[in-house]
């Protein structure tokens, strides 16, 4: 798949000191540190319908922190992201919408593009949908059949979780809020006949006008979960002690995407999918959440064509840490767009206050989790300092520091 095309992001100013970036790992509880030299990072992407939300933009904001910190110390970062472009999400949508699936999913990919671009994010190492990647996915199901942990229902396939070390045991919630959780994102839990309620669809078998492929082990389409986890067994060059770095989305993909992507995985592998699991918290709007069935999705297109600057969409996003669940408003963006003015003007005047320490500042915040607020205020109170008449700085370490960490170019 295509992606979008690459972004200039300026090397780090010599003499900054980058601590090793710990991210909060949802499954662990606690900060893990990212210290290898090289990285492998697996980000869920969107399913082509509604892109880009803010929701989307979010999450895709804050992991592009990671691969600019990363790269900006000198860490190689090899970065894929899939677009789930066949999907029963998909498939209703343009159902509903008495449109053809494959038209709705290329012109959302197409809108998907555009507004990375606009973004600033950089582009993935690999992009890469499902449909393209259906020899890689096929085969990884053939692999688990070979193996013996899998089932089969009625031309369906399964993976059985019981024979995969700790997967009932490590459950990242209570088993009864697991179930309901599964349900409510797709799985099956009350199929009669599975062996465990939780145990993932890898393989659907062919149904109705449903699309559908060709696999020695039966026509039909793949599970969600296993669409993951051979694209990222596939693209991406193994770490150690675990298959890859990081995989990462949003937080509604902790349970169960993240945790069958990953289970599945080391089912194949037998080692541990990721080193860390990180999550971006869900964006509401005004106090409600944002979603679909409530028809109230702000949208980063519709932003763009309010003439709303990418600079202050990244700004508006990183006022809060990135994996708190927040809230968007005009508030926020009124707020945004006046830093960015206070940033602007300060930027523009010969003489400010001394830039290097602010700098260190901002990548010491960043290192630790991502924290924005904690760069916000080093920021403010350099602003303070220069519209106090504080001199000794150049406001271009500044403008190349924003352009470097945070994407913002001004
Ligand atoms: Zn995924």
């Amino acid at each position: 798949m295509l992606s979008w095309p690459n972004v200039y992001m300026p090397p780090a100013l010599a003499g900054i000191n980058h601590p090793t970036l710990a991210l909060f790992d949802s499954y662990k509880g606690k900060k893990v540190a990212i210290s290898g030299d090289q990285n492998s990072i697996y980000v869920c992407g969107i399913t082509p319908y509604d892109a880009t939300h803010m929701g989307h933009a979010a999450t895709y904001l804050a992991f592009d922190l990671v691969n600019r910190y990363l790269k900006a110390s000198g860490k190689k970062v090899s970065f894929v992201e899939n677009i789930t472009d066949i999907d029963d999400p998909l498939l209703e949508r343009a159902a509903r919408d008495c449109q053809d699936w494959k038209e709705l999913a290329a012109s959302q990919i197409d809108l998907f593009r555009e507004d990375m671009t606009a973004l600033n994010v950089l582009p993935p190492n690999a992009y890469r949908g499902v449909i393209e990647s259906m020899d890689d996915i096929i085969s990884l199901v053939e692999q688990m059949i070979a193996i013996g942990k899998t089932y089969e229902l009625e031309g369906d396939i399964y993976l059985d979780l019981q024979q995969v070390d700790g997967a009932i045991q490590d459950l990242p919630l209570p088993l009864e809020q697991a179930l309901i959780i599964f349900k409510e994102r797709g799985g099956d839990p009350q199929r009669v006949g599975k062996r465990h309620a939780l145990d993932p669809l890898l393989w659907k078998a062919r149904a109705g006008e449903d699309p559908y492929w060709i696999a020695s082990f039966g026509e039909g389409r793949p599970g969600w979960h296993i669409e993951c986890t051979a694209i990222a067994l596939k693209n991406l060059s193994k770490t150690n002690p675990t298959s890859i770095t990081l995989q990462a989305g949003g937080s509604d993909l902790i349970f169960p995407h993240h945790y069958m992507t990953a289970l599945q995985a080391k089912a194949l592998t037998g080692v541990e999918f990721a080193s860390c699991y990180s999550h971006a918290g869900m964006i509401g709007l005004d106090g409600e959440k944002m979603s679909k069935s409530k028809g109230n999705l702000v949208f980063v297109s519709k932003l763009r064509q309010d003439g709303v600057s990418p600079a202050v969409i990244r700004l508006a996003l990183f006022a809060d840490k990135y994996s708190s669940d927040r809230m968007w408003s005009k508030e926020l963006l009124d707020s945004a767009a006046e830093f960015l003015d206070r940033l602007l003007s300060a930027l523009s005047r010969q003489e400010v206050a001394p830039t290097f320490e602010v700098v260190q500042e901002l990548v010491n915040a960043l290192a630790d989790d991502l924290d924005t607020p904690r760069v916000f205020l080093a920021l403010s109170n350099w602003c303070a300092r220069t519209e106090a008449g504080q001199m000794g700085g150049s406001p271009g370490e500044i403008s190349r520091a924003l352009d470097t960490y945070l994407g913002i170019t001004l």
